[in-house]
């Protein structure tokens, strides 16, 4: 039994709101000044489940910084990792079951849950705050569980449009209990909530932060050749993205493969370091894919970060690929897409509605539905270099208006703005 079962994030950095007010419009900059002398004073506290890997860890290591810069207290707690591997395995299935997967949960495995969520509620209760935010469903019941009298936020950050129904059920009283239940796309808002409660943010990057750092190809491509192994002169095409059967790295090779055909000096680069403990499953993926890849010396796959700098190798992949794919069935967002997109880069998304939700196919990237459609892309795109950089540079204006950080804090002032009135 660990000792707690979460743990603060201790940040090590600020940043300077002068930095990141550039980034608005003048009306939007002052109603952002105006919602935060609101809050002054007021404690803001954000749970999720690792403090490292995948996307919400990437916007809450943000947020907390701009909220710190905008006079709003808040912290960050995410779950002990020595909670143990049985309680993610449990919380796996449940984000698969919520992302429609018909996963089979025990009833020994629901009582562990449980429990541990009841421990993990008596300390969300010592926690002194106006307002407590959830991330995602590995907390839940916790949050729910907690006998607070603050305001209590749900966020889910993946897409619920088709749940599978058991698990749903299960957990829809724990979900309605919340004043506030936040969603990335109004297509995953299932009927059974109350409307007045649910509110829709769109997801953002932070343009200030390390992963947005833009540096030429050719010295990204040196750096993967030193750190990767990655030819430094061939077509390169890159995914990056934990592995997960939602994000389909399989049909990627399967695409891959075909472009061979016409391209066979192309490299492809799998990049998805295994940093987040919530996601156990990803080993067998991992294995899966390897098996697949075989001993093609065209095919790199990235997955342990022993004695890799993880930012730094997936800055540079985004950076030096002639091509991003990130061909996902289910997607809450993307934020590797609007990472991609924000770099300039031509993406070629799968169906997944997060993705639809920044691309516009043939505008500032592509959609695609199968691996055959996603090889003739690629084949097109390699010998239209004019075309991508048409791509890039209509991807990089989408992010600048709809998916920058400031706006996603706005967001969140007025949220718990209206907790609290
Ligand atoms: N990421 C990374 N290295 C990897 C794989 C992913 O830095 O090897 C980052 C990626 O840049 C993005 C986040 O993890 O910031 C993934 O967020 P996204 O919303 O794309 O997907 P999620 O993992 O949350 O499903």
């Amino acid at each position: 039994m660990p000792r707690t079962y979460l743990e603060k994030v201790i940040f090590s950095k600020q940043v300077r709101r002068a930095d990141f007010l550039r980034f608005m419009p003048e009306g939007q900059k002052r109603e952002l000044l105006k919602q935060a002398s609101y809050l002054q004073g007021k404690r803001v506290v954000h749970i999720n489940a690792v403090a490292d890997g995948g996307g919400v860890a990437e916007i809450l290591a943000s947020l907390i910084l701009y909220l710190r810069s905008l006079g709003v207290e808040s912290d960050w707690y995410f779950i002990n990792p020595d909670v143990g591997k049985r309680f993610f395995e449990t919380t796996n299935k449940i984000h698969n079951a919520l992302q429609g997967a018909p996963v089979k949960i025990s009833g020994r495995e629901w009582d562990e849950y449980k429990e541990i969520s009841r421990r993990i509620a008596e300390e969300l209760e010592k926690i002194d705050c106006d307002i407590l935010a959830i991330n995602d469903s590995q907390l839940l019941l916790a949050g729910y569980l907690a006998h607070l009298t603050k305001h209590k936020i749900y966020f889910s950050h993946i897409d619920t449009s088709s749940v599978f129904k058991p698990v749903w059920k299960k957990l829809l009283p724990a979900i309605k209990f919340y004043h506030r239940i936040v969603f990335s796309n109004r297509d995953f808002v299932n009927g059974s909530l109350p409307g007045r409660k649910v509110k829709i943010f769109t997801p953002a990057i932070d343009p200030l932060a390390p992963k947005q750092k833009i540096v030429s190809q050719k010295e990204a491509r040196l750096y993967l050749k030193k750190y990767g192994g990655v030819p430094a002169h061939c077509p390169l095409i890159a995914q990056i993205s934990r592995f997960d059967i939602w994000k389909n790295p399989m049909g990627v090779i399967q695409a891959f493969r075909i472009v061979q055909n016409t391209y066979p000096n192309a490299q492809l680069i799998l990049v998805g370091f295994n940093t987040a403990n919530d996601n156990p499953a990803a080993k067998t993926v991992y294995k899966d894919i390897a098996a697949v890849a075989g001993k093609s010396r065209e095919i790199s796959l990235f997955f342990d970060p022993k004695g890799k700098n993880v930012l730094e190798f997936t800055v540079m992949t985004q950076n030096g690929a002639d091509i991003i794919v990130q061909n996902s069935i289910k997607e809450g967002f993307g934020l590797v897409v609007t990472e991609a997109m924000w770099k300039r880069q031509t993406v070629i998304g799968g169906p997944a509605l997060g993705i639809r939700k920044q691309i516009s196919n043939g505008k500032n990237g592509f959609i695609v539905k199968s691996p055959e459609e996603m090889a003739q892309k690629i084949i097109f795109l390699l010998s239209h270099p004019a075309k991508r950089r048409l791509v890039g540079n209509s991807a990089r204006k989408t992010v600048f208006g709809s998916f920058l950080f400031p706006r996603l804090v706005l967001d969140h002032l007025k949220l718990y703005r209206s907790c609290l009135k």
